[in-house]
């Protein structure tokens, strides 16, 4: 790899990106913000969003010219790598064939099978475009299904903006759901019970204060929307067994644990069985797939075989489809082994560098996904979370982007590795590490 340009590590850690910066100047009169979704507006961290160009295996490349590794591999889908060439060959294909029918077709029947195939509990499977779509209608389903209003979501899990699951407030217990944003209405709200993450007695206390009325429990399989914070050990089986003793749904959202946690994604670690499952990120292999599935008898209540409406264009597109399942056929175990080596090579060198520097922090993770805390203790919450000292991962992530090393720009994101990550790519961020160590332990707020 010594075509690759040398890194730089006497570099300041603000530099120039004058073509990126004249992207998002045009980009910010025609798009609110400069962005297509926020957190990619680089608001937390500060300074300019790269606008990259281009992606090859471990590496991204700005219109600047500079080039990254990639942590982040578009927040999980690209767990390959970038332009893997059997997956683009699959692509290719597809897109010669047309681009959309508005009918059945193959693809979309053998990505549903793929899924079957891979993880136990989903016995059918509906395909749609965004991880968003697949929470909303696994909702929209569990309440059609139970005839019940209200849902359970925790404090710090993402589930994509729907509106009913965009309620996170609420420090304490069990408080109603307020909306986080204006244009969400207190009555789409209302229904959701936001609770503390890993507090199983907050569910109790919720079943019992609302009886026969909760119609489902939705979480991240393992969160990774606050950075990452696994389930305690039995967690998701107590919210297995609340619901089901209460006659509740559980679902669980595994559109960033799906297919990248495991073969099975995170069912494949904990094993505790969900009556729905949401999935999206890895299984569109870069393209706008997503879907939900489960349980038959539940699946069966979804039109046109039951009264539940849910619908889409574009859904289960054939070029999508394509890339999605190429995807998870070059996604045996062997590649998981790969993904699961190299996280624990780079949590180690990230580790030893933040050490050296006497910078209190802590790596949480789950399977191959990480991140790191700038804090001394275990957090298990949203609340724990946000008390770390965010300030620290600020400088930290730019010192990482002036060397060649691309982060999620926020301390409450998950870090994303793929197959593609060689011995030259981890050299890179070894090589990168002290000066960012330096940087985070010298940050002041
Ligand atoms: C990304 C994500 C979503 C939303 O998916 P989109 O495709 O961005 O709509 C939902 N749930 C979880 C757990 C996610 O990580």
């Amino acid at each position: 790899m010594n075509e690759k340009p040398q890194v730089r590590p006497e570099l300041p850690y603000a530099y120039e990106a004058p073509v990126s910066q004249s992207l998002f100047d045009r980009a910010s009169a025609v798009t609110p913000g400069g962005v297509n979704s926020p957190v990619r507006a680089f608001r937390a961290v500060g300074g300019t969003p790269r606008f990259m160009v281009s992606g090859k295996g471990p590496y991204l490349t700005d219109a600047d010219g500079r080039e990254y590794v990639d942590l982040v591999c578009s927040w999980g889908p690209m767990i390959l790598g970038h332009a893997r060439p059997e997956v683009i060959a699959a692509v290719q294909e597809a897109v010669a064939r047309g681009t959309s029918f508005g009918t059945p077709g193959e693809g979309e029947v053998a990505l549903a099978e793929e899924i079957v195939a891979r993880v136990e509990p989903v016995e059918q499977v509906r395909l749609v475009s965004s991880g968003t779509e697949a929470t909303m209608s696994a909702i929209r389903l569990a309440r059609g299904f139970t005839g019940r209003a209200k849902v359970i979501k925790f404090a710090g899990c993402y589930h994509g903006h729907v509106d009913a699951l965009l309620a996170a407030a609420g420090s304490g217990v069990a408080t109603f759901g307020l909306p986080d944003t204006p244009g969400v209405t207190g009555a789409s709200a209302a229904d959701t019970i936001v609770l503390p993450y890993n507090d199983l007695e907050a569910v109790h206390e919720a079943f019992h204060a609302h009886p026969g009325e909760i119609a489902c429990v939705i979480t991240e399989a393992s969160p990774g929307n606050m950075g990452v914070v696994p389930p305690r050990p039995g967690f998701n089986e107590g919210l297995k067994t609340a619901c089901a003793k209460n006659g509740a749904l559980f679902i669980s959202d595994e559109v960033m644990t799906g297919f990248r946690t495991s073969k099975a994604g995170w069912y494949g670690v904990d094993g505790v069985k969900p009556d729905l499952l949401t999935f999206g990120k890895v299984m569109g292999g870069g393209f706008p797939a997503a879907a939900f599935g489960g349980r038959a008898d539940v699946m069966g209540h979804l039109a046109p075989a039951g009264p539940v409406y849910q619908a889409g264009t574009l859904s289960g597109n054939p070029v999508a489809t394509a890339a999605g399942l190429a995807q998870l056929r070059l996604l045996d175990d062997a590649a998981y082994e790969k993904v699961d080596a190299v996280s624990a090579e780079i949590r180690g060198l990230v580790t030893e560098a933040l050490t050296k520097e006497g910078v209190a922090h802590r790596l949480q993770v789950a399977s191959n996904m990480f991140s790191v805390f700038f804090t001394d203790r275990e957090v298990l919450d949203y609340e724990q979370a946000k008390a770390q000292q965010a300030f620290r991962f600020n400088a930290f992530f730019h010192s990482m982007l002036a060397q060649g090393v691309y982060l999620p720009p926020s301390a409450f994101e998950s870090w994303f590795v793929s197959t593609a990550h060689d011995g030259a790519a981890i050299e890179r961020i070894a090589v990168a590490l002290p000066a960012a160590a330096r940087a985070a332990a010298e940050a002041t707020e």
